[in-house]
C-alpha cells in the first residue's frame, strides 16, 4: 500500500481523505492555497505545502505547483478530491508522467465520460436508455430547430463539458429556442472552454436517482445502492437520502443491474456514480461521475463500506474488499448540505465562525472542517459540513434529523441549516413527494 498520499483539495472533503489514509497507515500531505493556511486540512496532515494564492486557478487547479508538492514530500500518490482536477484527464495523465499514482480511474476513462456526448453515447452502446434527444453535438440552431421538431418541446439544451448545472437552458417552445440556445453555448464556452452542446426533452417531474459504483479493473464490481438527489436548488444538490423513497425493490433491482453491467463492460477501475433522471418507472441515464461524490456518505451509512479506502486499494492494484454478496444496505440514510449562505436569499455568507457545536450521538456523522475562530474563506464552493443521519428507517432518520439540526451551533456566519429545517417540516418532504423541480418552489415561498 502507498505510504504517502498527496491530497489535492480543501475543506472536509480534504479531511474525509485524510481519515481514510490514517485508518490505512498511510501517511498526508495537505496542500492549500495563502487563504487556507489555518484550515483543518492543513493541520491535521502530517505534511502540508502552499501552492499559491487564493484563487482555485493558481492554486487548488495548478498543476504545476501540485505536481512539485508531491515530488518535494516523496509521495507515492494523488488523490484529487471532488471538483477541481478530479476529473480532469490531463492532470492524471500527468500525475502518472510524474511517477505517481492517480487515485481515480483512467484517463480514457475521465475524457470518454467527461463529455456528456460520448458518455451518453456509450451508455446507449451498453444498452442503457438515455433521455430521448440528439444523437450528438448539435452544431447550430438551424439543426437545432428541426432536431427539437422531433424530441418535442421542453427542450433542454445543455453543455456537453457540463457540470454544476452550468451551461444548460430550458426552450418552452420554439420561440425561445435560438435565445436559449445561443445562451447555453455561451455560458458553455465560458464555463468549460468547449461551447458544444446537444438536445435532450426536459422532463416534468423526474426524480434524479443515481447508483454508486466500485470497481477494481480486475472483474470485482459492486453497487452501493442507489442515492434520490431530487432536491436540488439550480441543478446543485441540497440534500440526498438512500434509499429512495420513489423506488419499489424491482426498480431498484434494475437500475443497480443497469449500472454495474455497463461499469463492467467498460472495465473501469475506481469509485464511480451513474446519473439517471427516473419518471413514469422508467430510468434515462443523463451522466457518469468517475469520482468520489460530496453524497457518497449517505451509501456509507447504509452499507459500512468506506468508499475512499476502497479507492485506495483499486488505486494500489488490489481487488476490491468486498464482493455483492457481502454487502447488506441497512436503513436509511440522509445528508444535508450545510453551505455558507443565507437560507432564504442564498447569499453567500463567508466570515469568521464565533462559535460551533457539532450534534453527536448514535447514528449522526459530520464531515465539515468548521471550527470556532475558523474564517471561511470567499474564494471557494460554499459547503461547509455534511450533516450526515442514519436511522432504521426513514421515519426515524427524519426524527433524528430534526434533532440534529437543532443541536447543531454554527454562528458568524449564516447557513443552510434553517432551509433543511424547514425541509424537516414539510408534509411533501416527509411523505418523500417530490421531484428534481419541488424544491425550487418551495424555496421560493420563503422568499419575501
Ligand atoms: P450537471 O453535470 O451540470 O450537474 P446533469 O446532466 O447531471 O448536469 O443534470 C443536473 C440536473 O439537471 C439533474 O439532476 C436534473 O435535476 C436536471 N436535468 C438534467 N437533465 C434534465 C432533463 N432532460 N429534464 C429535466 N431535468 C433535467
Amino acid at each position: 500500500m502507498f505510504e504517502k498520499v498527496l491530497i489535492a483539495n480543501r475543506g472536509e472533503i480534504a479531511l474525509r481523505i485524510h481519515r481514510a489514509c490514517r485508518e490505512m497507515g498511510i501517511r498526508t500531505v495537505a496542500v492549500h492555497s495563502t487563504a487556507d493556511a489555518n484550515a483543518m486540512h492543513v493541520r491535521l496532515a502530517d505534511e502540508s505545502v502552499c501552492i499559491g494564492p487564493a484563487p482555485a486557478r493558481d492554486s487548488y487547479l495548478n498543476i504545476p505547483a501540485i505536481l512539485s508538492a508531491a515530488a518535494i514530500t516523496g509521495a507515492d500518490a494523488i488523490h484529487p478530491g471532488v471538483g477541481f482536477l478530479s476529473e480532469n484527464a490531463r492532470f492524471a495523465n500527468m500525475v502518472a508522467e510524474h511517477g505517481f499514482v492517480f487515485i481515480g480511474p483512467t484517463s480514457e476513462h475521465l475524457r470518454l465520460m467527461g463529455d456528456k456526448v460520448t458518455a451518453k453515447q456509450a451508455a446507449r452502446d451498453f444498452g442503457i436508455p438515455t433521455v430521448p434527444g440528439s444523437d450528438g453535438a448539435v452544431a447550430d440552431i438551424d439543426e437545432a430547430r428541426k432536431l427539437a421538431d422531433g424530441i418535442g418541446y421542453p427542450i433542454l439544451i445543455k453543455a456537453a463539458a457540463g457540470g454544476g448545472g452550468r451551461g444548460m437552458r430550458v426552450a418552452a417552445t420554439e420561440a425561445s429556442l435560438a435565445e436559449a440556445f445561443a445562451t447555453a453555448a455561451a455560458e458553455a464556452r465560458a464555463a468549460f472552454g468547449n461551447p458544444q452542446v446537444y438536445l435532450e426533452r426536459y422532463l416534468g417531474r423526474p426524480r434524479h436517482i443515481e447508483v454508486q459504483i466500485l470497481a477494481d479493473g480486475q472483474g470485482g464490481v459492486v453497487h452501493l445502492g442507489e442515492r434520490d438527489c431530487s432536491l436540488q436548488r439550480k441543478h446543485q444538490k441540497l440534500l440526498e437520502e438512500t434509499p429512495s423513497p420513489a423506488l419499489n425493490a424491482g426498480e431498484r433491482a434494475m437500475v443497480t443491474k443497469l449500472a454495474t453491467d455497463a461499469v463492467a463492460q467498460l472495465g473501469y477501475c475506481g469509485a464511480g456514480t451513474l446519473e439517471f433522471l427516473y419518471q413514469d418507472s422508467a430510468f434515462f441515464f443523463i451522466e457518469m461521475n468517475t469520482r468520489l461524490q460530496v453524497e457518497h456518505p449517505i451509501s456509507e451509512m447504509v452499507t459500512g463500506v468506506d468508499i475512499v479506502r476502497e479507492q485506495l486499494r483499486v488505486a494500489d492494484g488490489l481487488p476490491l474488499s468486498m464482493r455483492q454478496s457481502d454487502i447488506v444496505l441497512s436503513g436509511h440514510a440522509i445528508e444535508c448540505r450545510i453551505n455558507a449562505e443565507n437560507s432564504v436569499s442564498f447569499r453567500p455568507s463567508p466570515g469568521q465562525i464565533t462559535a460551533y457545536l457539532a450534534p453527536g450521538g448514535l447514528g449522526v456523522r459530520v464531515d465539515s472542517a468548521l471550527y470556532e475562530g475558523y474564517i471561511v474563506p470567499p474564494h471557494y464552493d460554499s459547503l461547509v459540513a455534511k450533516l450526515i443521519l442514519h436511522g432504521t428507517g426513514r421515519n426515524e432518520c427524519i426524527m433524528r434529523m430534526r434533532r440534529a439540526l437543532e443541536e447543531y451551533v454554527i454562528t458568524g456566519i449564516d447557513t443552510t441549516i434553517p432551509l433543511h429545517q424547514r425541509l424537516a417540516a414539510e408534509p411533501d418532504f416527509i411523505d418523500g413527494n417530490y421531484d428534481v423541480h419541488w424544491l425550487e418552489r418551495f424555496v421560493a415561498r420563503a422568499q419575501p
